[in-house]
């Protein structure tokens, strides 16, 4: 059978900095696409408008081709795929929407927050995990009319399938989700910007992107981007998550930034292909197994492999990294 050429993107939300986790992520897409001969795509996710912090965008850019990870396509980069910022994207996600709409896999909400408040705390207290009631799922064509001409405001909603969803993660092998635990998410905010789910599945798809890495963060949400790729009849993309990363005492990875800013980091002396060693090897080890080896990207590039991407939790010593910039 034909083999599709390899298309994985890098899609930040611009809402700070680049920390290393972003970095590793960055570092794992981009080692994918050179290994392969594919393509490497940065596409901004820059559609919640509260967390959007001006200027990340272009920080961003800058701190990833100081580390030398340049993408083929995106901002400022001709693709055939229209823009790169999800922002300029919403005449597309509407498209979707509609299409949803008319074919009943999705609906509109015009449930009130307090309304929704007060079903999840009942849905917290009997211990469920969907929280959603379907109440307007049920919703007349008259009502949905009369709601619509008097503009009260509405979310849209995937109207999820009964069954489980089984993921196949390349790391995490499969994994089997309960519908009782994936509610009717919502795609479209009141203020007619999708949500993350929605513009990432509708881009990936658009943008040919054949493996999905990310952080284990959003393994969670996959299940609710399986449950859409099918609503749209679209086929999947391989799904590769990143094990988590942790301080050494083996809590969440350290949110001060100065710890884990890459530019904060660059201010302070450390060098790029120090960074890059030290995060390939966090949840990734190459197949000697040799312990304090030092690479090149290019070296990076020619042993990287999905197979050597472990499922355990990488500790992030910064210890290794004072040494490993010593070496360079
Ligand atoms: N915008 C998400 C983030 O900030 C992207 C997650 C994904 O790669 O699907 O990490
Ligand atoms: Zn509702």
């Amino acid at each position: 059978r034909p083999t599709v050429a390899v298309r994985v993107r890098f899609a930040p939300s611009p809402t700070g900095y680049l920390h290393l986790g972003g970095l590793r992520t960055a570092l794992f897409n981009y080692l994918l696409a050179q290994k392969t001969g594919g393509v490497f795509i940065l596409r901004i996710e820059d559609t919640d408008r509260e967390r959007y912090v001006p200027g990340s965008v272009e920080r961003l850019i800058s701190i990833l081709s100081w580390s030398g990870l340049t993408f083929d396509e995106g901002p400022g980069k001709i693709g055939s795929h229209g823009s790169y910022y999800q922002s300029e994207r919403t005449d597309i996600y509407k498209y979707h929407v509609d299409k949803l709409i008319k074919e009943g896999n999705a609906y509109r909400c015009f449930c009130t927050p307090e309304r929704l408040k007060q079903i999840r705390s009942l849905a917290q207290k009997a211990g469920k995990g969907i929280a959603y009631d379907r109440h307007c799922l049920y919703l007349s064509k008259r009502d949905i009319d009369q709601n619509l001409a008097q503009g009260v405001p509405y979310t849209v909603r995937l109207k999820t399938p009964d069954g489980s969803v089984t993921i196949k993660d390349l790391t995490y092998g499969n994994i089997i989700f309960n519908d009782k635990h994936i509610d009717d998410t919502i795609l479209l905010k009141s203020d007619g910007y999708p949500t993350y789910h929605l513009a990432n599945v509708i881009d990936d798809h658009l943008m040919g992107i054949t493996h999905v890495l990310r952080g284990e963060e959003w393994l969670s949400s996959t299940p609710k981007h399986v449950a859409l790729y099918k609503a749209l009849g679209w086929n999947l993309p391989e799904f590769v998550h990143l094990p988590l990363l942790f301080n050494p005492d083996r809590t969440k990875l350290s949110k001060r930034s100065g710890d884990v800013n890459v530019e904060d980091l660059a201010k302070r002396g450390y060098l790029p292909e120090a960074l890059i060693n030290f995060v390939a090897l966090l949840g990734w080890s190459s197949s000697s197994g040799k312990k304090d080896e030092i690479f090149t990207l290019d070296e990076l590039i020619a042993e990287f492999s999905l197979e050597h991407i472990g499922r355990s939790g990488a500790i992030v010593m910064r210890e290794k990294l004072d040494w490993l910039n010593k070496q360079h």
